[in-house]
């Protein structure tokens, strides 16, 4: 048979590291949207993924980490801030803009 591009067939590339992967996330499939994956990249990398322009629509297994764990630690900055802001009219006097 002949021999076919390599490149696009072993993989996909990830849109947030442009390496390729083996097993990667559709951000569009059932699971990307489940997991809010383009609203999760859009608020926390400034980058825009719409399902019409060119570029990949896949993210790698090391890259869904991280965006989880941004997202984890957002929520939980989130939380904290609610928090101290509650405690404001406290003796504490802690400025929050
Ligand atoms: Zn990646």
């Amino acid at each position: 048979m002949g021999s076919l591009d390599r490149g696009v067939l072993t993989g996909f590339i990830c849109r947030l590291c442009s390496e390729m992967h083996r097993v990667v996330l559709h951000i569009y499939g059932e699971e990307g949207i489940r997991l809010s994956i383009s609203e999760k990249i859009s608020r926390y990398l400034s980058i825009n993924v719409s399902r019409s322009d060119p570029l990949p629509k896949t993210i790698c297994k090391n890259c869904l980490e991280r965006l989880e764990d941004q997202h984890r630690l957002v929520m939980v900055m989130e939380a904290a801030a609610s928090v101290l802001k509650g405690q404001r009219s406290g003796k504490a006097q802690i400025k929050i803009k």
